[in-house]
């Protein structure tokens, strides 16, 4: 999810507010483009959408709760560990000068009706429940965007992502879904250029993912809207790429070519992973561990693979295997709690939940304390 949004932000970036007939020649997805008049915006670099994303998926892999002090916290953390452009100038200018999240709070009038609490909340998305999920993204809202169009817009986005991962119905049905929960109307289609508000950004994310079939044409369409199509391609894209009715088609190029600093591809990818174990509901009955699974799929290139078999009897063992040797380790084991598994004399957390392989195909992760098996 992490990579796509990025690849979305990233491609988008050239195009945000670009004049209309600008889009339609240099729509093609056939690579990034630099934009026209933002000095310092290289191709393939990420902007504030994915940065401040950031921010919220790893207080999630990290397991801190979310206040708001440990937002503002995490939002200045990450922009001064990889300061960049992209944001807009008044909010670039103040994370520049502000060193701590509590003077972040301190300074902060969050009275904006902007995307900015909308384009980050998709990690927010992949929590279990409806309820956690508007909670966390209204609350992570009211530290920047403390309005009605702020808080709602963050919460249809992280619904948007939430509907798509959990599979909860046809692509089409997203924006109707999403209205249903939040008693909010965001069925009605989104037409013409994109504003900075909230509302809107979020509105055509959905009007295009009601459609949407592949990546690649979802990109195109997100930025075809013209207007604030970074925020558009970020927040369509990652819901979209948790989704099985959308297919993983975006060209090679894109992947490539998005940056691959400290905090680039390699970074989001790991993340991502991270995020996903983190996020995954916790084991509440046996049945769920019964059979075997494997790391093998889940690491690309790795010399030994580890696999962990749970059968019904409450017998189990560990199989790990190189090119030279291999071993097997008998356990007994039993759930002892929900999301606690006993396995021989250690008792370790255990969560199962939908994940990706290294080649991005779908399928299902047990985390077992820091140990990742898919299947
Ligand atoms: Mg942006």
């Amino acid at each position: 999810m992490l990579v796509e949004l990025a690849i979305g932000d990233a491609y988008g970036a050239a195009f945000e507010y670009v004049p209309a007939d600008v889009v339609v020649r240099g729509n093609t997805v056939a690579g990034y483009g630099r934009h026209p008049t933002h000095a310092g915006l290289e191709p393939g670099h990420y902007t504030d959408d994915t940065q401040m994303t950031l921010a919220l998926a790893e207080l999630l892999v990290d397991g801190v709760e979310w206040t708001p002090l440990a937002l503002a916290d995490k939002f200045v953390e990450v922009f001064h560990r990889d300061p960049r452009v992209g944001y807009t100038s008044w909010f670039h200018a103040f994370l520049r000068s502000v060193t701590t999240g509590r003077e972040f709070l301190d300074r902060i009038s969050p009275g904006s009706e902007k995307s900015g609490a909308a384009m980050r909340v998709s990690p927010a998305g992949l929590l279990p429940t409806v309820a956690e999920v508007r909670e966390h993204a209204a609350l992570q809202a009211r530290v920047t965007h403390d309005t009605a169009g702020g808080v709602a817009s963050a919460e249809a986005a992280a619904l948007a992502v939430h509907y798509c991962h959990y599979g909860l119905g046809p692509l089409a049905s997203v924006a109707s879904w999403v209205s249903a929960q939040t008693g909010v109307d965001w069925t009605r289609p989104w037409t013409g250029a994109v504003g900075s508000k909230g509302e809107m950004s979020v509105r055509a994310a959905l009007t295009a993912l009601t459609s949407a079939r592949s990546l690649t044409a979802l990109l195109r369409e997100c930025v075809a809207c013209t207007g604030d199509v970074d925020t558009v391609a970020a927040i369509a894209l990652a819901a979209a790429s948790r989704s099985a009715e959308v297919a993983r088609d975006l060209p090679g190029v894109l992947y490539r070519g998005l940056e691959n600093g400290t905090y680039g591809r390699g970074y989001l990818y790991d993340l991502d992973r991270r995020l996903l174990a983190a996020v995954a509901p916790p084991v509440t009955d046996p049945a769920q561990l019964h059979g075997s699974w494997s790391d093998s799929a889940l690491y690309l290139g790795q010399m030994e693979a580890e696999s962990v078999t749970f059968d019904p009897d409450g017998t189990g063992h560990f199989l790990w295997k190189n090119v030279a040797a291999r071993e097997r380790t008998p356990f007994a084991w039993s759930l002892v709690a929900p999301g606690r598994i006993r396995v021989g004399d250690e008792v370790r957390p255990a969560r199962i939940g939908r994940g990706t392989t290294a080649t991005g195909e779908d399928t299902t992760v047990l985390t077992l304390g820091e140990d990742r098996y898919g299947r």
